[in-house]
């Protein structure tokens, strides 16, 4: 299995964020699950590699050549993937995953986990994407998904777009929650009024 991890570059954030991250970490190791990630080395970022790095896990990094010019990669990494641009590289984190797991981030995170969710809208997209809630981070955030739904900008079927978790460990159940997804999501993809059932 192969997931692809979206996750902050700050490095200034709470230490709860960190203890997440390397639990998630452990959990892939023990599992057997390679990690797909921007690439970098600071912040959760660097948190992620380094914990799957020192368990002996498989990581691979995918990052814009910019990035890499002004070192930000991952010095350890075996396996890192230059790419042209950003939108390359967002196109290249979703090839051959099996799921996405957003932690906590910042504009970063937040654009490439949009992103996946409106490409899975469209049905471009169908694997889980699952958020990581420690500590009550996307709190706000899942309040503005729901408040879509309720004034019709989205319908409610897209509630099934994502699936969150407060605990690394819940991981697996998490997978197992997700809907599976329709690549003919296309059809259900307009708000309509009423949010009836396609
Ligand atoms: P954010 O969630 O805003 O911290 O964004 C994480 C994403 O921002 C990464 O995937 C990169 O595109 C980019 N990024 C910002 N700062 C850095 C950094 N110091 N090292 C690596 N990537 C970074």
């Amino acid at each position: 299995m192969q997931v692809c991890v979206y996750c902050a570059s700050s490095a200034i954030i709470n230490s709860a964020y960190f203890e997440a991250t390397k639990a998630l970490a452990k959990l892939f190791v023990e599992r057997d699950i390679k990690v797909v990630y921007g690439g970098g080395s600071s912040g959760l970022m660097g948190c992620l590699a380094d914990e799957m790095l020192v368990r002996g896990g498989e990581v691979k990094g995918i990052m814009p050549k910019f990035m890499n010019e002004v070192e930000w990669a991952h010095k350890q990494l075996e396996n890192l993937e230059l790419t042209e641009t950003m939108q390359e590289r967002k196109t290249k984190f979703l090839e051959g995953t099996d799921a996405i797991v957003a932690l906590p981030g910042g504009t970063g995170t937040l654009e490439e986990l949009f992103e996946a969710m409106s490409f899975k809208r469209l049905g471009l997209f169908t694997k889980p994407i699952l958020i990581l809630n420690t500590a009550g981070f996307y709190d706000p955030l899942l309040d503005m998904l729901e408040r879509m739904v309720e004034q019709g900008f989205m319908n409610e079927e897209h509630r099934q777009l994502y699936t969150v978790f407060s605990e690394p460990e819940k991981f697996n159940q998490a997978l197992e929650q997700a809907q599976p997804w329709s690549s003919e999501a296309i059809k259900f993809a307009s708000a309509r009024i009423g949010n009836e059932q396609a």
